[in-house]
């Protein structure tokens, strides 16, 4: 057997290891470490055998690598994390309940899931129909896994932030009055206008961070990657993300939509973010003037000129038909990233990026 496959086994036995570790803190400290609203959805005695064959199976995969592989760092890595999070009690953790919930929190169950859930969804999909062949430890991964990290961890923290716009509108513009019309259509209609009235609200936040040269210092980041999968996708600057969330979230909220409404729109906008960035070849036809499919979105990332400032919707490419911002060719895009620039791949760096930039100006 190839040495490569003993690499991908030390990542990935890394990978898991890290997220049993993030588990059995989650299960310590809940109170801090968990999302309130996804506790209620999940079986805690599921995730407990989960965690459990997890635990094994990274440990395993870890001294494999070891033995067999080039990656030993990454190897023992896996094999000690693993025994940390054994150590620290592994699946068997008690929880005490009731959970005294705090305010502020970081939502790790959030994260381990969601990544569980897509890594499980997409790599298979994308080794299947990959549109171009990708090294799997590819270039930037660790990165986008950062800001992946980031943006999820502080969903609980900066929840706040992203809510209280469309909030303050709701209460001080509409006096909490929301039409009768939106709770009585049917939930599948609901989830449907959602989607479409978050995209809108998305398409403007994301014209305007592609037109405001200081709001496109921060979306920049996201325009940097070299390399198109799922996980380019996460690539985001954190003040990107506050922003265009909040944004989207004004029109839900002052529309009065049903809260099963929006627990459904979630995950699918969620898995259709991943999906539009995805190295899939799917080409879907006409279809991509009306919904934003892996092509129109990966023009969106294209290096090429004739493509800058266009394709901004997420979900719904007719709203780019509409107002002019439509380019997709039937080929797909043959570079992509900022066009004839380049910014560091480094985690830390793109963080500080758009402030580092000011301060350029200033100086
Ligand atoms: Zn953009
Ligand atoms: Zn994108």
């Amino acid at each position: 057997m190839k040495t490569p496959f003993f690499n991908k086994l030390a990542f990935i036995g890394f990978y898991l290891a890290v997220l049993c570790l993030l588990s059995v803190l989650a299960f310590h400290f809940p109170e801090y470490l968990s999302n309130p609203q996804l506790r209620d959805a999940y079986n805690v005695d599921y995730l407990r055998i989960v965690l459990f064959s997890s635990l094994y199976l990274s440990f395993g995969m870890g001294l494999i690598a070891l033995l067999l592989g080039r990656k030993k760092g990454l190897a023992l890595a896996a094999i000690l994390v693993s025994a940390l999070a054994t150590v620290l009690g592994g699946a068997a953790v008690e929880v005490q309940v009731p959970i005294q919930q705090k305010p502020i929190y970081l939502s790790l169950d959030l994260i381990i899931l969601d990544l569980l859930v897509m890594s499980i969804l997409f790599v298979p999909l994308e080794r299947i129909f990959f549109l171009r062949r990708q090294r799997f430890l590819r270039e930037g991964l660790a990165t986008d896994l950062s800001h992946y990290a980031l943006n999820h961890l502080l969903m609980g923290g900066v929840f706040v932030l992203i809510v209280w716009p469309g909030n303050w509108i709701h209460e001080h513009v509409f006096q909490n009055r929301v039409p009768q019309f939106t709770q009585q259509m049917p939930l599948g209609l609901q989830v449907l206008c959602i989607l479409f009235i978050a995209d809108f609200a998305q398409y403007w936040i994301h014209r305007y961070f592609h037109k405001r040269p200081r709001w496109w210092q921060f979306h920049k980041i996201h325009h940097s990657t070299l390399k198109m999968d799922w996980l380019a996708s996460s690539r985001l600057h954190i003040g990107d993300v506050i922003a265009t969330r909040a944004f989207s979230y004004v029109p839900i909220v002052c529309l009065g939509f049903s809260q099963a409404a929006v627990q459904l729109y979630l995950p699918i906008v969620a898995v259709q973010a991943l999906f539009v960035h995805s190295n899939v070849r799917f080409h879907f036809g006409p279809l991509r003037y009306i919904v934003t499919t892996p092509l129109v979105h990966h023009w969106h990332h294209s290096s090429d000129p004739r493509a800058l400032d266009k394709n901004f919707a997420v979900t719904f490419s007719i709203i780019d038909v509409m107002f002019g911002t439509f380019y997709c060719p039937r080929v797909w895009p043959e570079a992509y990233g900022l066009y004839q620039e380049r910014i560091s791949n480094r985690f830390l760096r793109q963080l500080v990026y758009p402030f580092a930039g000011q301060l350029r100006r200033k100086a």
